[in-house]
């Protein structure tokens, strides 16, 4: 086998792309322009939107990655990069969140062939996009967590969602929506019963859906929509649908705000009261 310095000077770079959460339009410019170059085109079609496929060539080799193993998918990868093909491997939302990104990867460097990844935007931002909500507030928290609840894959004990609780901080839940009422027991060890929390049905696709909700009731209304695949659970109280509860730094009124735009606040952009 080459080196790897060696082939990395014959072989094509691969892409790793994501594709984003579903609307084609939110795939990166960077994103697009590579998988219009793209000979050879995997996607994996349990989530990505086929609809981003309209940017690949007409004669573009396209394979849908859903009933492939990991040996069937790196063998038409490597063997496109090795005969100088460029491949594009289209990921859904951003690449680094439960892709499988980095096995293949390891193949990859296995054989001495170089690859880039394009980010993405994540299906949980585009689900709290959707929700009109922003995942930190001043006072509220200043932290988003991004986890899932225990299926096929194990998760650390100190990582269950009970454990994670306990911060009250944003939380976003991937791949636990067919478990909803289990999510909500794990989660109420840790928020109070009156937490917001909603799900996010598909964000960004045509169908998209959301239920709001608080803990305690969440799960009866996913359940009553039938939504048991490909929705994100957001928890916390920036979700809130009033102002948020007042603490120390709340004026007037008005929920806590941040120091950004304070105008008695100076940072290396601008000076205090808008002096520049
Ligand atoms: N890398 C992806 C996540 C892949 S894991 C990303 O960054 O979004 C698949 C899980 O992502 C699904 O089970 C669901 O929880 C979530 N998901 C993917 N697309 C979604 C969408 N359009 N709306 C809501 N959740 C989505």
């Amino acid at each position: 086998m080459n080196k790897p310095a060696e082939s990395a000077k014959r072989f094509q770079t691969i892409y790793f792309i994501g594709s984003g959460p579903g609307d084609p339009e939110l795939i990166t410019v960077k994103g697009k322009r590579l998988l219009k170059k793209a000979d050879v085109i995997v996607y994996a079609g349990s989530l990505v939107n086929e609809k981003v496929l309209q940017y690949a060539r007409k004669d573009a080799l396209v394979y849908n990655s859903a009933s492939m193993t990991l040996d069937e998918i790196m063998k038409i990868m490597v063997k496109a990069a090795k005969s100088g093909k460029r491949v594009a491997r289209l990921h859904t939302g951003d690449p680094t969140l439960y892709s499988a990104l980095q096995e293949q990867a390891f193949v990859l460097e296995k054989y001495g062939i170089p690859y880039k990844v394009i980010p993405g935007v994540s299906s949980a931002f585009a689900s709290a996009c959707a929700l009109k909500k922003e995942l930190t507030l001043p006072e509220i928290t200043q932290t988003a967590i991004f986890t899932r609840l225990e299926g096929n894959t194990i998760v650390p004990e100190k990582e269950k969602l009970s454990e994670l609780s306990k911060h009250n901080a944003t939380m976003c839940i991937f791949l636990s929506v067919g478990m909803i009422d289990k999510v909500v027991d794990e989660l109420k060890k840790g928020y109070p019963d009156n937490t917001p929390a909603a799900v996010v049905y598909r964000a960004t696709w045509e169908d998209e859906k959301i239920v709001r909700g608080r803990l305690k009731d969440i799960a009866k209304k996913v359940n009553r929509a039938g939504i048991k695949r490909q929705a994100m659970i957001i928890v916390g109280k920036t979700l809130n649908p009033s102002i948020p509860p007042l603490t120390k730094g709340g004026k007037g009124g008005l929920p806590p705000t941040s120091k950004l735009y304070d105008k008695g606040f100076e940072h290396g952009c601008r000076k205090k009261n808008n002096k520049y």
